[in-house]
């Protein structure tokens, strides 16, 4: 079984003081955690967050996004390589948010994969369906279609990426998966991953989506998750660490 993976999702919230707050409480209480740990602050705040875990690798660099661009005139974008010289180890790509604010397809979903892999990052790639598509019994057929868009452009790199399935009704509305629920996705995206590369069998699921330290433990004790994507409940250190625990 791999190690597990939890990574804090802080979405567009914070701020120097916040920050500060945050990092220090989770340095104080996190202890050698038997599992890895991603904090990912927004763009501006890498550098302080960066500052605040100083020698501390047991907090790792996330970002929440990079540009599909290699480089050059993508004015407001940052490059994968840029986020990789600056200690960056993970990247969030295709969140939820992402594709419906910023109308982010597949294929620029899986370009952005491309791009992280390409500077060593490791990019959290998220799939998700729609309570729509849920209600309509598309769940395992939105996720394949979004994953294989993800696999065609990135084959035999697959094993180098972490995926995370987060059902969009679920996240921030306080209604998570149940263990069953997820599980049978993430046991389906499993099959495809081994079915295309069979490096690729161990590639970390984490489920995303109104995760917390209440339901944390149920969710994690299933065969094929490994690891959580916490939103809201990243942004307190106690229950955050909580999930850590529950987790190792
Ligand atoms: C997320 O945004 O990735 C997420 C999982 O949010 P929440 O935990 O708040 O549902």
């Amino acid at each position: 079984m791999s190690r597990k993976l939890v990574a804090g999702n802080w979405k567009m919230n914070g701020g120097a003081a916040a920050n500060a707050a945050l990092v220090n409480g989770l340095l104080a209480g996190i202890g050698q955690p038997r599992c890895d740990v991603v904090v990912c602050p927004p763009a501006v705040y890498l550098h302080q967050v960066r500052g605040l875990c100083g020698e501390n690798a047991v907090l790792q660099l996330g970002a929440q996004d990079v540009s599909v661009a290699e480089g050059g005139a993508h004015t407001g974008d940052v490059a994968a390589s840029m986020l990789a010289e600056f200690g960056v180890r993970y990247c969030i790509v295709g969140h939820s948010e992402r594709r419906r604010y910023q109308h982010e397809s597949d294929l620029t979903v899986a370009h952005k994969a491309e791009r992280a892999l390409a500077a060593g990052i490791t990019p959290i790639v998220c799939v998700g369906e729609t309570l729509e598509e849920r209600q309509h019994g598309l769940t395992e057929f939105t996720v394949r279609r979004q994953l294989d868009a993800v696999i065609q452009i990135n084959h035999g790199r697959l094993a180098g990426m972490v995926v995370a399935y987060e059902p969009v009704w679920a996240i921030g509305t306080g209604e998570s998966a149940t263990p069953e629920q997820a599980q049978q996705v993430h046991a389906a995206l499993r099959a495809r991953l081994k079915a295309v590369d069979t490096d690729a069998a161990g590639v970390r699921i984490l489920y995303g989506g109104s995760m917390n330290a209440d339901n944390a433990a149920a969710l994690l004790a299933q065969a094929d998750i490994d690891g959580g994507l916490i939103g809201g409940a990243a942004l307190k250190a106690a229950e955050f660490l909580q999930i850590v625990a529950a987790a190792g």
